[in-house]
């Protein structure tokens, strides 16, 4: 394999001068493959042994690109907290184009670009290695993500609270076309972009809605199901993204920027992480409302292409966007079902809904109180519950396949952090290892299967951007 046989293509460039600008990968001083991930790199026709090489790190960092490639920083704006960013994008990161199944190579942390504002257009070691993590694990629990196909480690030293090393993560995903990107193209006031991007949005990600009467209906509602499914699945395993801005929703309905987010240990619908997060606006109990919001920003900037009449444009928005919480609940209600064992049509909704209000007063570790409850392993505040549970014939079997023992520990992952930023990648790959392959209890991972110590969970913070 040489750079020059990669199939990377151009087409959002190509399609969107108006939402990208071109822009080249600042070149690494000492460039060190720290994480490669060989199935993925696989799935993409990419050969390991070389992406190892010099030639193969350069397509990594973007520096040597195949001729057919046009890197660009794509222009997006975003609700952050609530306010509106009108012009926010790829200030740091950069889209090296297409594979040819579609897919979109990649990078952060790659250096300023016109976007940058304040920001030094790097990244460092540690939250690269993070997002690498947790995006593979998502993948591995069956959740919709962006993936990791590797982190390379820069050489140059990036100023945070401290020097920190640098590093270079290039990520796999559907697209990288958000909420945001509708929102700068909606603001442009030209219709006609808007149109094209809703076009290649459909082409791309949600092509059966070319049948319908109205294929931008039809859009809202494909985003707003993969949405409602997606969060669903967070709200599942506990996942709390912690910077649910506009500009991190996906249309392909994949997680993407993986910040501050981690996993929930004791069940509490208040769980915050990120530091900045002081009101709770992204706490775990406000994920599916504040996706419902976020999908409201989306309708509003389909409107001109829903109907002529905005009234009626309005009419059907606000009819679509009442499906959300139904479809949430429907969705939450069988992964529920899925995790308890029970058949996927059980009608007792009640023995569902009241699970997270024993789940609060009782304090549980969340992720393994299910594989608890399918081995038998039961806390007696349960009795009444438990008891109506069991009249099911809860299958354990169906529940080990769906309950998984090895979530990223927020504990494993700063220490797997602080190893990798100090140049040691076992314990990181070591909890790869268990992360990667989370439904398969083994004997000597007992460690990753555990919660940290109260202490910690007390004081843990993340951290945006960094
Ligand atoms: P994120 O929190 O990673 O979604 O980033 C939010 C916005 O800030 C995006 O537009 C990023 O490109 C930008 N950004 C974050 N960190 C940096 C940085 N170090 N340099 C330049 N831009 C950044
Ligand atoms: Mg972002």
């Amino acid at each position: 394999m040489t750079t020059s046989t990669v199939s990377l293509g151009s087409r959002f460039a190509t399609e969107f001068p108006e939402l990208a600008i071109g822009w080249q990968a600042e070149t690494p001083p000492r460039p060190t493959l720290l994480l490669l991930n060989e199935p993925l790199a696989h799935e993409l026709g990419l050969d390991a042994d070389w992406l190892r090489t010099p030639a193969g790190i350069g397509l990594l960092t973007g520096t040597t690109l195949p001729a057919s490639a046009t890197p660009v920083a794509q222009v997006y704006a975003g609700h952050q907290f609530g306010g509106l960013q009108p012009r926010l994008g790829d200030g740091r990161a950069l889209l090296l184009g297409e594979f040819a199944d579609g897919r979109d190579l990649h990078l952060k942390g790659s250096g300023r670009t016109p976007l940058a504002r304040g920001g030094d257009g790097r990244a460092a070691v540690g939250p690269m290695v993070r997002e690498y993590l947790i995006s593979e694990a998502m993948h591995a629990l069956g959740i919709p993500t962006t993936r990791a196909l590797a982190v390379v480690a820069t050489g140059a030293a990036v100023q945070r609270e401290t020097a920190l090393p640098g590093a270079v993560l290039a990520r796999v995903a559907a697209s990288h076309i958000r909420v945001g990107s509708f929102q700068y193209a909606a603001a442009t006031g030209d219709t006609g972009l808007l149109r094209r991007l809703a076009d290649h949005a459909i082409a791309r990600h949600h092509p059966g809605c070319v049948e319908a009467d109205n294929r931008y209906l039809a859009l809202f509602d494909a985003v707003l199901t993969a949405q409602a499914e997606l969060v669903a699945r967070w709200m599942l395993v506990g996942f709390v993204h912690g910077v649910l801005n506009t500009d991190n929703v996906t249309i392909s309905g994949e997680t993407i920027d993986y910040g501050p987010c981690a996993f929930m240990d004791t069940f509490d619908a208040a769980t915050v992480f990120s530091s900045i997060d002081s009101w709770g606006r992204y706490a775990y109990g406000n994920q599916p409302a504040i996706t419902g919001w976020n999908l409201a920003r989306f309708a509003e900037t389909l409107l001109p292409l829903l109907d002529e009449d905005s009234d009626t444009a309005i009419e059907l928005a606000t009819a679509a966007l009442g499906e959300f919480a139904p479809r949430y609940q429907t969705a939450w209600r069988t992964g529920m079902r899925a995790k308890l064992g029970l058949a996927h049509d059980n009608p007792d909704d009640a023995l569902v809904d009241e699970l997270p209000a024993l789940m609060t007063e009782h304090q549980v570790d969340y992720t393994s109180f299910f594989r608890g409850l399918a081995r038998g392993d039961i806390p007696l505040g349960y009795m009444e519950w438990v008891q109506r549970w069991r009249k099911h014939s809860p299958d354990t079997a169906a529940m080990n396949a769906a309950n998984p023992v090895y979530i990223p520990r927020n504990h494993l992952v700063e220490e797997a952090l602080a190893a990798a930023t100090a140049g040691d990648m076992a314990p990181a790959g070591a909890l790869l290892d268990a992360i990667t392959d989370p439904f398969t209890e083994r004997p000597d991972l007992q460690r990753y299967a555990l919660a940290g110590s109260a202490d910690f969970a007390a004081g843990y913070r993340t951290f945006c951007g960094t």
